[in-house]
């Protein structure tokens, strides 16, 4: 695709950037087919080829974005199906990426929307605050019903639409906390490794159970476990929002304390159960590339994250519990079957530990949840978990898994069958609790 920046423009490293990923596009439109808005909406504009247009627009004029723009972009679950259908290797993650930055800089949101999103940019990350808030809104739950139903073709989902989705996936209970940072888990028999585990925010609110059957499945097979103190939230949530100094200032201070860690204790790996965070770990190293104090620490960091399953695979688990033909439907997460490329691997696993996988119809098709999305823009978010679901439903699942929170909460939303994460199944096929009765 040609492009019209001027000299100026391409003295920011940024627009260098967008310009390389932007020339790489050849606008050939085999994208338009796996991404799910373009699905679904059947709009030019929603799919990732228009979206490139309006990007790329928007950055040469280099001026405030128009509302048309914003509605397009802000639809965008950032599932990134269309970096795995391109031919030309469009790095479309980093040009939309970039894309939210602007708006977020540019574009004067309506005060309620702004208002919604400062909440959610604030609560999310903090773990502490995040439950207060899960408690308030389970307790509010019921009178969900009083609010307006989420429906599709507004340009932007109104307010009480947002908050009826939210209260719909608030928990009608929480479990107790997860184990304090700065414990230390000791391995099993002979030491194998040594790992840092990620522990996330939303995750150790609503499913600590999920980094316990890590930490018994690594223990178990001689890998120490360290919940590194003073981490804090890998920065995905408001980097998906485009606020970036917040997500950036949450990359320095994890890319130190886990250095920290490394030079101290020794680290082959900083694990991740969620995939969404982890993609975003994975690219500190981008992110931080212009920092001169931190772009090489940063490389060293995204080098080390891997996803639980990856690190697994290294370890040749040993099964020993009799579970029967367990039907196990997998749920590839975007983050992590195109964020991350692994798309293997988890399924393997499972199937060397005794379950019958079967894979779901679509399954390059984004289940809605994306991060904040399925609050900010219930009206598709509840279409593609509806879509999901029917297709999991064909494959006739015992239980269904995944390897992103944020995904089992979304599809947990719309089936009776347990949503459980693949971690929780390795650890009861190795002599860990049977998931999903909890
Ligand atoms: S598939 Fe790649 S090259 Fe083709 S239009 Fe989409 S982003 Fe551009
Ligand atoms: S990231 Fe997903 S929703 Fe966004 S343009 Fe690409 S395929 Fe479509």
């Amino acid at each position: 695709m040609k492009t019209e920046f001027t000299l100026a423009q391409l003295a920011d490293p940024d627009i260098q950037e967008a310009d390389k990923i932007l020339r790489a596009c050849v606008h050939c439109g085999f994208c338009t087919a796996t991404c799910p808005t373009y699905v679904l909406l059947g709009d030019e504009l929603d799919s990732p080829r228009g979206r490139i247009y309006l990007i790329k627009e928007m950055l040469e004029k280099d001026k405030p974005p128009t509302a048309e723009v914003v509605k397009h972009i802000d639809r965008c679950l950032s599932c990134l199906a269309c970096m795995t259908t391109c031919p030309s290797g469009v790095n479309y993650m980093h040009l939309v990426d970039q894309a939210r930055v602007r708006i977020e800089r540019d574009y004067q949101r309506p005060l309620t929307e702004r208002l919604l999103r400062s909440v959610l940019a604030f609560v999310l990350p903090r773990p502490g605050l995040f439950r207060t808030s899960m408690i308030l809104a389970g307790l509010a739950r019921p009178f969900a019903a009083l609010l307006p139903t989420p429906s599709v073709g507004a340009a932007s989902p109104g307010l009480l639409r947002r908050i009826k989705a939210m209260l719909a996936l608030a928990p009608r209970g929480l479990p107790q906390p997860g184990p304090a940072a700065g414990t230390v888990f000791a391995p099993i028999g002979r030491r194998r490794g040594r790992v840092a585990l990620l522990q996330g925010c939303a995750q150790q609110v609503l499913a600590p159970r999920i980094n316990q059957a890590a930490i018994n499945v690594l223990t178990r097979h001689g890998v120490e476990v360290v919940l590194v103190r003073d981490e804090q939230c890998c920065g995905a949530l408001t980097h998906h929002m485009g606020q970036d100094a917040d997500a950036l200032a949450r990359a320095r201070a994890n890319i130190t304390v886990w250095q920290r860690e490394a030079n101290q204790n020794g680290l082959d790996a900083i694990l991740v159960t969620t995939s969404g965070c982890g993609t975003v770990v994975k690219d500190y190293g981008y992110l931080l590339r212009e920092d001169k104090t931190f772009a090489e620490p940063a490389q060293r960091i995204s080098a080390l994250a891997k996803d639980i399953t990856e690190y697994l695979a290294g370890l040749e688990l040993a099964p020993s519990t009799q579970k029967g033909d367990v039907t196990v439907a997998y749920h590839s997460a975007c983050s992590l079957q195109h964020g991350q490329k692994i798309t293997q691997l988890p399924k393997e696993l499972l199937s060397k530990n005794g379950f019958v996988v079967k894979d779901v119809p679509e399954s390059h098709l984004c289940c809605g949840s994306a991060g904040t999305y399925n609050i900010l823009q219930p009206d598709i978010a509840s279409r593609l978990r509806d879509r999901k679901v029917a297709n999991i439903a064909l494959v006739k699942p015992d239980m269904i898994a995944a390897g992103n929170i944020g995904c089992m909460v979304q599809i947990a939303g719309g089936t009776s069958v347990p949503v459980v994460h693949t971690i929780e199944l390795l650890d009861w096929a190795t002599g860990g609790p049977r998931p999903g009765l909890n």
